[in-house]
């Protein structure tokens, strides 16, 4: 499909609102035309007057063939944001009537649609009125702005707690016991001889960068809130390779109890005995069992080698062990599954009672090795319904949705959910989702953040442990920049 624009540039905003109802389409792009071609097509076409200017949309697919048009105003404040939001409505009116989708967040595709409510708020605006305008200006569903305002009430006590010192660690273990095929992070299978053979100089540089950070951390005053071991799967290290990373953790920091620390142990297929001791005397209170579906064919479509049963001996092995906040993951959309299967998914991680159930809503990026065999539209309704389900059936059973992100190039634009019960909310997903506090991040891939008010400057780590080891004195350079930025905060 042919995307035209003429008297404007607005690309990027446009490309996205098509892709809200054309998810895998491909799309050109021309400038400065005003002749349609002959077949399907987008067109976005300004003409300035003299007081306003004329925008005029039009849709041509197969038979369907539709035109709209508005006037903006030279005298709006914002004249090219105002002009490129009257586009995008337009647009998605068209498409709305074409497809019969109804995306669930309207025109809203940036990835933190509850930081809107703040920024309202700071703007003097009241709640009603930001409620009003998400629904009229960005055509949200109602119950996407109730998801939205519940989840701001429930961030906004922990937001407040924050201090301009406080700080989250992050620590990076890239390496999965092998790859899912929807996973679009980058993580490496150990299944990969090259890549298990650089584990142990990998951690060795690992525990070097986390000694110096925790020297920057004392150096620059700052307060440690929480601690987040992710990756990648990090139970895939063996026993003495996590005690490694646990122990430097526990020397370098002090573990005080109102320290959150969180470790992912993630797939069933790593999880022993052996290992949830280590985290366990590590201190770690908090960690994800992750199911991502309960059902034991789309964990085999997906490329994982363990089943439902499995995980759930790894939970029941977790409780006997002492942890009291365990966190599942869901994943709505994976291939081959379907809203029957995600609602007994659902339930059964419901009927086992974790304190925290989070709901994906697959993203498909152009890296997953599935991308180009997913058909668009039909997957589209498919997840609505399961994310439907899950917004539905957790406040029901007692948990409450607390913090929420999107994704870029999600089926049917929908959203990741964290869900808590009272009083497990995660802190670090708050922190680091929110963009509302410093994140010291260790490790390959790894991103550190310096937040301050109206800024957010991002220092990154190399993507791959064999860079990251090359490059380890850069990193320790870029550490350095960070040092001098968070003195001054
Ligand atoms: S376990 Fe997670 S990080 Fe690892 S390959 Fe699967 S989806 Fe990707």
């Amino acid at each position: 499909m042919t995307i035209l624009f003429n008297g404007n540039r607005f690309k990027y905003e446009m490309e996205n609102v098509a892709r809200l109802f054309f998810p895998l389409q491909h799309f050109q792009f021309q400038y400065d035309t005003t002749e349609f071609p002959s077949d399907d097509f987008l067109a976005f076409f300004r003409e300035e007057y003299e007081t306003e200017a004329e925008l005029t949309v039009t849709v041509q697919q197969g038979d369907y063939f539709r035109q709209e048009k508005s006037q903006v105003s030279f005298s709006e404040a914002e004249y090219e944001n105002e002009c490129e939001a009257e586009f995008a409505r337009m647009l998605y009116r068209i498409l709305e009537e074409l497809t019969g989708v109804h995306p669930r967040w309207g025109i809203l595709t940036g990835i933190r649609p509850v930081h809107r409510i703040q920024h309202g708020l700071d703007s003097g605006k009241s709640r009603r009125e930001i409620n009003e305008e998400f629904s009229s200006r960005f055509y949200v569903s109602e119950e996407k702005i109730r998801l939205s305002n519940l989840i701001f009430d429930q961030q906004a006590p922990v937001i407040e707690s924050i201090s301009p010192k406080d700080f989250s660690l992050y620590v990076s273990i890239p390496y999965c016991p092998s790859r899912c095929s929807y996973c679009s992070f980058v993580s490496h299978s150990i299944t990969q001889q090259k890549a298990k053979k650089l584990i142990p100089e990998y951690l060795n540089y690992l525990v070097k960068e986390i000694n110096f950070t925790s020297e920057i951390a004392r150096d620059c005053g700052l307060r440690l809130r929480s601690i987040y071991i992710g990756g990648g799967t990090p139970t895939v290290l063996e026993p003495e390779q996590l005690a490694q990373i646990t122990d430097c953790v526990k020397n370098a920091f002090t573990l005080i109890p109102e320290v959150e620390y969180t470790i992912e142990a993630g797939r069933a297929d790593t999880i022993t005995q052996q290992k949830l001791d280590v985290i366990r005397n590590a201190g770690a209170g908090r960690i994800s069992i992750n199911p991502q579906t309960f059902e034991d064919g789309v964990l085999r479509a997906v490329g994982r080698n363990h089943t439902a049963n499995q995980v759930v001996e790894c939970y029941e092995m977790a409780r006997a062990t002492g942890f009291d906040c365990i966190n599942m993951d869901l994943i709505a959309g994976l291939p081959t599954d379907t809203p029957d299967g995600f609602a007994r998914s659902l339930q059964r991680a419901i009927f086992l009672q974790p304190e925290n159930i989070t709901v994906h809503a697959l993203s498909v990026k152009r890296a997953a090795d599935l991308y180009a065999t997913m058909d668009g539209s039909e997957d589209y309704r498919a997840v609505q319904q399961m994310v439907d389900f899950s917004g539905n059936e957790l406040p029901q059973n007692g948990y409450l949705p607390y913090y929420l992100y999107r994704q870029k190039n999600t089926l049917g634009n929908l959203e990741n959910v964290g869900y808590a019960k009272p009083g497990y909310i995660g802190l670090y997903n708050i922190f680091i989702m929110e963009e509302v506090q410093h994140i010291l991040a260790v490790g390959a891939g790894a991103v550190s953040k310096v937040v301050r008010p109206g800024r957010i400057d991002r220092f990154f780590n190399f993507k791959y442990p064999y860079e990251y080891i090359s490059g380890f004195s850069d990193i320790l350079e870029r550490k350095n920049a960070l040092r001098n930025l968070l003195k001054e905060v």
